[in-house]
C-alpha cells in the first residue's frame, strides 16, 4: 500500500501505535511531497527502526522502472511496472523554457479510438491517486528539480478516472503538495460532456485540451466506437461552459489522418468550430502502428494548418516528439506486452 493513500488520521494513529510522536507525520509529509522521497531510506532525520517498521507496512513510490528510453529530440519515455504487475508509460518532453511530463491515468482506456494503442485491449484498471502523483514525482527527481508543466495525455481516458485523477491533480497543485501552478496542468480527454461539467465546477484553473478529431459525427464515428463517444455538439457546448466557468481557453487536438479527416473542407469546418469556442487548435500528424490510419504528407498537413491560420484560428502543427522511442500514447506498453 502506498503511504500516500493512507489518510493523515490513520498515519497519527498508525505513528501513535508504534510509539512515535506526532510530529513524524510532519517530517514524513515533507520527504514525500517537498523532497519528492521515493523511499522511506532517503528520510534520515527519522530513526532507523521506525524507516523499517514503515517499509514493512508501506511503500513510498508505485512505480518500477522496466524501461528508459531516451529519443534523438531528448524525450524520455518511461515504462514503469505497478505493485500488480500491470505497465504503464510517462514521457518527459524537454524545451529549453519548460520540462513537461505526459502523464496515464488508466491501465488501457475503455475509449478504444481505432487509431491509439492505448485502447486497443481495453481498460484494465483506473490507476490510483499516488500511482498518478508518483510518476510526476519519478520524473522531476530525473531531472532534479519539479516538473514545470503537465499534461494528461498519456495512456486512458483522465475523465473517467475523474475523483483519483482529481486528487492527484489538487495535491500536485497544492502548496501543502508539490506546489505546482495550476495554470501549468492541460487535461485532455476525448470528450465526456457530463464529466467536462463536473471538472468546470470544481473551478480549477487547469488547461482542458478536447480531442476533436472530426467536424462532423459521421466522419468522427468512423474512429471511435459509439459507447464512450458523445454528440459533438454536446462535447463542444460543455467545453465552452468549461471556458466560461474557468476563464481558461480550451484547445481542440485534432489528428490528421489522411482520406479520413484533412481535407481542406475539414479544414474550413474546423476553423468555423475554433472560432465560436475561442480556441487554439493543435493539429497531430497521425501517428498510429496501423496501417489503416496513416498520416496525411507533410504539404497537405501545413496546407490544413495555413487554413486555420488564414482564418484567425491560433493552431500548431504538432510534430510528434520521441516517434523513434514509440512515444504516441500506449506503443511502448503495446510493444512490451508483443514482446513478451
Ligand atoms: N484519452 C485522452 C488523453 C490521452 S490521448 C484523449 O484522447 O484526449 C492524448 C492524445 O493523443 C489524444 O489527442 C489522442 O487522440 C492522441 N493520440 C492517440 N493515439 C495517437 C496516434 N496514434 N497518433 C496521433 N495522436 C494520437
Ligand atoms: Fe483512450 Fe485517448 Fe487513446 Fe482514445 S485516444 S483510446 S480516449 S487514450
Amino acid at each position: 500500500m502506498n503511504i500516500k493513500d493512507i489518510s493523515n488520521n490513520d498515519i497519527l494513529s498508525w505513528l501513535k501505535d508504534h510509539g512515535q510522536p506526532a510530529f513524524r507525520a510532519k517530517q514524513l509529509h515533507e520527504w514525500l511531497y517537498s523532497k519528492l522521497a521515493i523511499s522511506f531510506d532517503e528520510m534520515t532525520n527519522m530513526p532507523q527502526g521506525l524507516r523499517n517498521a514503515l517499509s514493512q507496512d508501506f511503500n513510498c513510490c508505485s512505480l518500477k522502472e522496466l524501461q528508459q528510453l531516451v529519443s534523438e529530440d531528448k524525450t524520455v519515455k518511461w515504462l514503469f511496472e505497478l505493485e500488480d504487475g500491470n505497465t504503464i508509460e510517462t514521457v518527459l518532453i524537454k524545451a529549453p523554457e519548460r520540462n513537461t511530463v505526459c502523464i496515464s491515468t488508466q491501465v488501457g482506456c475503455q475509449v478504444h479510438c481505432l487509431f491509439c494503442a492505448s485502447g486497443k485491449k481495453g481498460l484494465v484498471r483506473n490507476l490510483t491517486s499516488s500511482e498518478i502523483i508518483d510518476q510526476v514525482i519519478f520524473v522531476s527527481r530525473h531531472i532534479g528539480k519539479l516538473i514545470s508543466n503537465i499534461v494528461v495525455m498519456g495512456m486512458g481516458e483522465p475523465l473517467h478516472n475523474f475523483q483519483n485523477l482529481t486528487t492527484a491533480l489538487d495535491i500536485i497543485c497544492s502548496h501543502d503538495g508539490l506546489g505546482l501552478g495550476a495554470r501549468h496542468v492541460t487535461i485532455s480527454t476525448s470528450g465526456i460532456p457530463n464529466a467536462t461539467r463536473r471538472l468546470a465546477e470544481m473551478g480549477r484553473p487547469w488547461n482542458l485540451a478536447v480531442s476533436l478529431h472530426a467536424v462532423n459525427d459521421r466522419i468522427r464515428a468512423s474512429i471511435i466506437p459509439p459507447k464512450h463517444r458523445a454528440p459533438i455538439a454536446d462535447i463542444l457546448k460543455a467545453a465552452n461552459d468549461y471556458r466560461e466557468a474557468t476563464g481558461r481557453m480550451v484547445t481542440l487536438e485534432y489528428i490528421l489522418i489522411k482520406g479520413i479527416n484533412a481535407s481542406m473542407d475539414d479544414a474550413l469546418q474546423l476553423a468555423a468550430i475554433a472560432r465560436d469556442l475561442h480556441s487554439k487548435v493543435n493539429l497531430i500528424p497521425s501517428n498510429s502502428d496501423d496501417p489503416h490510419f496513416p498520416p496525411p504528407p507533410a504539404d497537405e498537413c501545413a496546407a490544413f494548418l495555413a487554413i486555420l491560420t488564414k482564418r484567425n484560428v491560433q493552431a500548431t502543427l504538432r510534430m510528434r516528439k520521441g516517434k523513434d522511442i514509440n512515444a504516441a500514447c500506449g506503443q511502448l506498453r503495446r510493444r512490451f506486452q508483443e514482446d513478451t
